[in-house]
């Protein structure tokens, strides 16, 4: 069975050298699907608690709200940065707090301190989903990404490989010694 939550993210974007009024700097709000797959934990009668996918999910997707997203050869990058730095928010701001740790995939880096993201390949709503799925799919079992932005929608289907031991008592997936981090039951 399945436990399906839903993500927004507010970002910016733009298609660089794409033909279409999408060439130009532009805002969404997206919404990202997450379908998780799994047998259901008979002690809580569920597969996954849907507010744990989110905190799981948010861990890295908070990087991308209010966020620019722009392709590691756009020109705009190294024109946003340039002023970011000459107004010393590069590195920062007191204001720019929902931040999640940095990351950096063979598809996208994370530098959460100016709130933008560079993507290998354009970030339509396809390229999204592939961002997504490749920074969550060892945390949970992902069987389907649905990412809606404006008119633009794609899903992918996946197939969940990961033995995702789960808590009796509150469903979350236990720790490397068997223990639950939020209750403490222990696996016998
Ligand atoms: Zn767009
Ligand atoms: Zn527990």
């Amino acid at each position: 069975m399945r436990s399906i939550t839903t993500l927004d993210l507010q970002y910016a974007h733009r298609f660089y050298g794409f033909k279409g009024e999408a060439q130009y700097l532009h805002g969404h709000t997206g919404v990202l699907t997450i379908e998780v797959e799994d047998s259901v934990e008979p002690g809580v009668n569920m597969v996954f608690p849907c507010n744990e996918i989110q905190k799981t999910a948010w861990q890295v997707l908070k990087n991308f709200d209010h966020a620019l997203i722009l392709r590691e050869d756009d020109p705009l990058l190294p024109a946003v940065l340039d002023v970011y730095e000459k107004q010393g928010i590069k590195d920062g701001a007191p204001q720019n707090k929902m931040k999640g740790p940095a990351f950096q995939t063979e598809l996208a880096t994370a530098y959460p301190d100016c709130r933008l993201v560079v993507t290998k390949e354009t970030m339509t709503v396809e390229g999204m989903i592939k961002i997504v799925y490749d920074l969550l799919k060892d945390k949970l079992n992902i069987a389907k990404i649905t990412f809606t932005s404006g008119v633009n929608a794609a899903s992918a289907e996946f197939q969940t490989k990961n033995n995702i031991d789960r808590c009796p008592l509150c469903g979350i997936a236990l720790n490397e010694n068997g223990v639950c981090p939020k209750c403490g039951y222990k696996k016998a």
